[in-house]
């Protein structure tokens, strides 16, 4: 049985929230195949889910965590992943947020010893760096995921494995009830790096092409 933790993580730059589970349909035999499963609630989860929802594609998200990732990752987004999250028109609250920045100075003993100068051209849309801390990004996504009516984010669900077939993408679930089958067109691992889970690998499982209703 999962048990995800139910205590807020401590920090002393982030006020972490906890996201309830919630009791999934298909555990009282609604079995309806869903058209794409993301496995995992983080950057790459949250903004491809959003992407597929832009196209009109109904999205379900698995997290087996029921809050924010933990301790300090990524704190510099590049102006690459600016430019895509105005993409899918969601860059404002981060640039509320974030320091913009492009270059940095290194001091020893009161004397620079190092400067780096990014590349910016006056076209740019974005200097190179934005300052901003993982949660931040990832509050942000889970916030437009949240009013977007396509996407269902169901957190403290943990992927134990997937099987596919010609027809199908069967992803076995465990939850703080047990466990469940999830059946989908397509299933995307964005799992992150630690090769926790049995996806444990970044690409798309394809059982049926899927159209985009727009
Ligand atoms: C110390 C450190 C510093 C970093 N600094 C930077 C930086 O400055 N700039 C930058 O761009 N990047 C930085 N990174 C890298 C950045 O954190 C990662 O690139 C980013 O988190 C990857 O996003 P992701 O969505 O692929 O995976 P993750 O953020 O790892 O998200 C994966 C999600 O999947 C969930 N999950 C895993 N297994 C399962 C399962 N079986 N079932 C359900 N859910 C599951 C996890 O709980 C997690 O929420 C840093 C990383 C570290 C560790």
């Amino acid at each position: 049985m999962h048990s995800p933790e139910l205590e807020c993580r401590a920090s002393v730059f982030y006020r972490y929230e906890i996201h309830p589970y919630q009791h999934p349909n298909e555990m009282d035999g609604d079995r309806p195949a869903k058209p794409v499963v993301i496995v995992g609630a983080g950057p790459i989860g949250l903004a491809t889910a959003l992407d597929l929802a832009r196209f009109g594609v109904p999205v379900t998200i698995l997290e087996e965590d029921l809050q924010l990732s933990q301790g300090s990752r990524a704190i510099v987004l590049t102006r690459r992943s600016l430019e895509i999250l105005q993409q899918l028109g969601v860059e404002s609250p981060f640039l509320e947020k974030g320091l913009p920045w492009s270059h940095g100075r290194s001091f020893f003993r009161g004397k620079e010893i190092y400067k780096m100068i990014m590349p910016h051209d006056a076209d740019d849309r974005y200097l190179p760096g934005l300052n901003i801390q993982q949660q931040y990004i990832e509050e942000y996504l889970v916030n437009y995921c949240q009013q977007e009516e396509l996407i269902d984010i169901r957190w403290g669900q943990k992927v134990l494995a997937i099987s596919q077939t010609e027809a199908a993408v069967t992803l076995r679930i465990d939850t703080p009830e047990g466990e469940y089958d999830l059946i989908a067109d397509w299933a995307i691992a964005a799992d992150g790096a630690a090769q926790r889970s049995a996806s444990s690998c970044s690409f798309a499982w394809k059982a049926a092409p899927i159209q985009a209703t727009s």
